[in-house]
């Protein structure tokens, strides 16, 4: 079997062309959804995220303004910038670039932005929200891979699906989110023992592990369908996933390419996370 290649970048434009059209009439009448992404210090990697993001807001009409601030702004006075913006009624998101510098608490950062902006759904209000079913932002990466799942036309509810890692970005709400859609939902980690014969019960196994090419063929149950969340740059400068995409390939159904599928897709849940947020902030939507 030979999968096939979930088609991410056709997915984003559909999804972004969708979301232009929303921040064009929001914006008639007199509301421009905008965001704004503070970035503290001067990591490489980091930068380019912002650069994506601020790119990505720009092409469908979202006002975004990045912040860069000096790697030795204090606590305090970045915690004064998210008090602005939480009162700037021009912006409906904030996004804290992380990781942030060693002397700055990421809680307390978080904390301090406003739930109704917190794009990322990062805040323990949207966390809590998000785990007992309440309407909130979702996070982006994770309500990403649900929309891709259905775009797909991919079943999800009755199905089990394997989730293998439990950060709090990706394996915990991604379990969530699951698990909202009727999925019977497992989780591994690096204390599951023999976790082959776990991966390999699953209808859906989304990988976020952060270590290239871990998931093999015999991970895979035949006709399952893969979706790769990690982002690994190899020696040679090549990107690749957390999931060996040739080898899976010969098993799985469908499978997510690494790059140009989960990346993208959660740049545009961002952005349809502050058109969101624009829509309730005016009253003319709710989270
Ligand atoms: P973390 O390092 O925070 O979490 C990694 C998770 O993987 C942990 O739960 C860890 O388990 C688990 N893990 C590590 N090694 C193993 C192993 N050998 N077997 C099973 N589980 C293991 O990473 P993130 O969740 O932040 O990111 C995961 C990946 O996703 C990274 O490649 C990252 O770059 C990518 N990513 C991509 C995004 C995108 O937009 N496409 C967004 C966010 C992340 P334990 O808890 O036991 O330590």
């Amino acid at each position: 079997m030979t999968a096939e290649r979930i088609n991410g970048k056709q997915i984003v434009a559909e999804l972004r062309e969708q979301i232009s059209h929303e921040v064009g009439s929001l914006t008639a009448e007199g509301i421009r959804p905008g965001l704004a992404v503070i970035l503290v210090g001067d990591d490489a990697a980091s930068a380019v995220y912002v650069r994506n993001k601020a790119k990505a807001c720009e092409q469908v009409g979202i006002h975004s303004e990045v912040h860069r601030l000096p790697a030795e702004t204090t606590q305090e006075e970045l915690l004064q910038w998210i008090e602005r913006l939480n009162r700037n009624d021009e912006i409906h998101g904030i996004l804290v670039q992380l990781p942030l510098p060693k002397h700055i608490d990421e809680d307390a950062v978080i904390d301090a932005i406003s739930p109704l902006k917190d794009v990322d759904c990062f805040h323990p209000v949207n966390v809590g929200n998000l785990m007992i079913g309440k309407p909130s932002l979702l996070p982006c990466t994770p309500a990403g891979v649900i929309e891709i799942l259905r775009r797909t036309g991919t079943e999800i509810a009755g199905k089990h699906a394997v989730v293998v890692g439990r950060s709090n970005i990706v394996g915990k709400p991604m379990a969530m989110l699951l698990l909202r859609e009727h999925a019977t939902v497992t989780i591994c980690h690096s204390r599951t023992p023999d976790m082959e014969a776990i991966t390999r019960q699953a209808d859906i196994l989304v990988v976020g592990v952060g270590r290239a090419q871990m998931i093999k063929a015999n991970h895979i149950k035949p006709g399952a369908v893969v979706i790769d969340v990690g982002i690994n740059r190899l020696e040679s400068g090549q990107l690749v996933g957390d999931v060996d995409y040739e080898d899976a390939a010969t098993v799985a159904s469908k499978i997510t390419p690494v790059p140009g599928c989960v990346g993208p897709m959660t740049i545009t849940m961002l952005l349809a996370n502050t058109v969101q947020a624009a829509r309730a902030a005016s009253g003319k939507g709710s989270l």
